[in-house]
């Protein structure tokens, strides 16, 4: 599908585009920042060569608001945090983030390797803090594929201004959690297929950047 009536109003992203390859195309562009793309988030950050955007429509990050409840914990141990199953060396650990808060020898000695919700929640946000790739406040209500081109584009509005934006990039990786999004229609059938791992099928891999 060709695109030919994009917004002139729209934003082009400047920090973070490849002037080398193409000034206005990005390696990839993430819909929606839950666990599974902030994850990404953190696997990419220090990959120099690789530049995309995250884009969230909520003002900011909270896992679930409503359902943190005292003493409730994760299901899995902290190993299974934003990174260290894929980067154990990664400075987002979860390890890590014990040891900047002053908690590394409280969750040793209490033997807590299951998290509570609340914990997470704080977790995720301080891996946020330091993260500049996320756009968040921006509602992505379209992504589709421009095939003269070969790259995506992805559009929606900046929750309370309404401002348009628009992206391009070489790949998308959905992270919408169980909300529906439309989807390219000359990929629809196999992305549909493939929306279960939450990965497109030109898409960068969630956990293995290439
Ligand atoms: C109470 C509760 C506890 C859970 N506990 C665990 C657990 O212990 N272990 C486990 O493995 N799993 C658990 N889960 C499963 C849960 O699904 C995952 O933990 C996780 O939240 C899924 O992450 P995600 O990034 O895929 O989706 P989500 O967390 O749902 O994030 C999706 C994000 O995409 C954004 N978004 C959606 N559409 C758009 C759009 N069009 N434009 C821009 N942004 C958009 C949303 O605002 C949201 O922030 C739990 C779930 C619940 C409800």
């Amino acid at each position: 599908m060709s695109i030919t009536s994009l917004s002139d109003e729209c934003e082009l992203p400047t920090g973070s585009v490849d002037a080398a390859k193409n000034p206005a195309v990005l390696d990839f562009i993430a819909i929606g920042l839950g666990p599974f793309n902030l994850s990404l988030a953190c696997l990419a950050d220090p990959i120099r060569d690789l530049h995309g955007r995250f884009l969230e429509r909520n003002q900011g990050f909270d896992w679930h608001p409503g359902m943190l409840i005292d003493d409730t914990t994760l299901q899995n141990p902290f190993l299974a945090d934003l990174v260290s199953l894929a980067d154990p060396k990664s400075k987002f650990s979860f390890l890590n983030y014990c040891k900047q808060e002053g908690k590394l020898y409280a969750y040793y000695i209490r033997e807590r390797f299951y998290l509570s919700r609340e914990e997470y929640n704080r977790y995720c946000k301080w891996a946020i803090s330091q993260l500049s790739s996320i756009d968040f406040g921006s509602n992505v209500d379209r992504a589709e594929y421009d095939l003269e081109r070969g790259h995506y584009i992805v559009s929606g509005r900046r929750v309370g201004t309404g401002q348009p934006f628009m992206y391009r990039a070489r790949r998308i990786v959905v992270g919408v959690g169980s909300v529906p999004l439309q989807l390219p229609t000359s990929v629809e059938g196999e992305f549909i297929s493939e929306l279960n791992v939450g990965v497109a099928p030109h898409a960068v891999p969630h956990n293995g950047i290439t």
